[in-house]
């Protein structure tokens, strides 16, 4: 099946539009219709180049919501005209102790992920800039009734991915989080804490999205650029999320954790960060770092979301400004995911 497509040509090249082919629907299979797909700074930094050797033409695209069009002969659980999700991941071995454990995303042979990944089969995957895909039941997430579909998108990755380290580390009633930097996946952040009973405290370059950071949940705002604030915050905090896609001063992040606290790296970027062990060593501290979240685990969150009445904030755009779109990530002006439109690529 030929779909229409975004896709990055080569690393640092616009997204253009293309045609891409898409697996016949085999028996554990189903084919889904694409109705929205989220832009993550995981997709910019992977078409950037900077993550490393890519196979171009990809297409990114990793939050992906639409409707079951198809299913294969052993499905059962999905049905035509289901509303499902497709997140980070597509396949793993499903045998490993990671695996049988529901922690897919540390496959022990490697999770397949979305785009720019090599199937099992050896092909290479395509994610959800594009009208159609086709992916293993097994990697479906059932999408619930009360989530707009727009904003329920964003959760297949900016939703899990601070969701699985706020409940690991216990946010909750009691605990004080930290959320460094207010993007995509910072403002999933804040709403999730705040619903788990958590105080929030959002950390965020400037004072420009205080009134936001406020309505979404958090209880106090602080700008990073006014050194004040770290002597201020210092020693407050259980857990500091840090979700920024950029290098950060890890020692002075350190500093705001309490005896015990964690620090918890979500952001990835391309550079490596270093620290003093003595910012680890002088508070029983801990640096930690988590990625996406397994397969139950995402229906979990999608099923407390729906239930909390979460989604993200989201602006929609066709798929022609998906460049544009890109550009404002990088200038940290995003409020706070875009999400493609698909039924502009038909
Ligand atoms: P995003 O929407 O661009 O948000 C990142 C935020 O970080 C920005 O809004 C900005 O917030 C802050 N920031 C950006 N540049 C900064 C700088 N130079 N110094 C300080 N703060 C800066 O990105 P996202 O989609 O949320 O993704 C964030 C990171 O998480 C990316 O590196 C992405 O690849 C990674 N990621 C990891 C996983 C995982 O499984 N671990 C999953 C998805 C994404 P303020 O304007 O509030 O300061
Ligand atoms: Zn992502």
């Amino acid at each position: 099946m030929h779909v229409n497509a975004y896709a990055a040509p080569a690393a640092g090249q616009p997204l253009a539009p293309t045609t891409i082919e898409r697996r016949p629907v085999g028996a554990n299979d189903v084919l889904i219709e694409i109705e929205y797909a989220g832009i993550c700074h995981s997709d910019i930094h992977t078409v950037s180049g900077e993550w490393g050797p890519q196979p171009f033409p990809v297409v990114p695209g990793h939050e992906i919501v639409g409707l079951v069009t198809e299913v294969g002969a052993e499905v059962t659980g999905h049905r035509v005209g289901d509303r499902v999700g497709v997140g980070c991941m597509v396949n793993s071995c499903g045998e490993c102790a990671n695996c049988r454990a529901g922690d897919e995303q540390y496959c022990v042979q490697g999770m397949v992920p979305t785009y720019a990944g090599t199937d099992r089969d050896g092909s290479t995957t395509q994610g959800g800039y594009s009208t159609h895909v086709v992916v293993d039941a097994g990697y479906l997430l059932r999408v619930p009734a009360g989530i707009d579909p727009a904003a329920a998108a964003p959760l297949l990755c900016a939703g899990i991915t601070t969701y699985s380290p706020l409940r690991r580390w216990g946010a909750g009633p009691g605990k004080r989080v930290a959320v460094v930097g207010l993007g995509g996946l910072g403002h999933m952040a804040v709403k999730l804490a705040h619903a788990m009973g958590a105080g929030v405290t959002v950390l965020s370059q400037s004072l420009k999205k205080q009134e936001d950071g406020l309505r979404l949940g958090a209880d106090a705002y602080f700008a990073t650029s006014n050194p004040e604030a770290f002597t201020e915050l210092a020693g407050r905090f259980d857990l500091v999320l840090n979700t920024v896609s950029a290098a950060i001063d890890v020692d002075a992040y350190l500093s705001l954790l309490a005896v015990d606290g964690a620090l918890v790296n979500v952001g990835a970027p391309a550079e490596p960060l270093s620290l003093d062990v003595m910012s680890l060593i002088s508070g029983r501290r801990t640096y930690a770092g988590s990625m996406i979240g397994g397969i139950a685990e995402t229906q979990e969150m999608l099923d407390f979301c729906a239930e909390h009445g979460i989604g993200a904030e989201v602006e929609i755009i066709p798929a022609a400004k998906v460049n544009e779109a890109y550009e404002r990530v990088l200038a940290s002006d995003v409020r706070y995911r875009f999400v493609i439109d698909a039924s502009t690529l038909r």
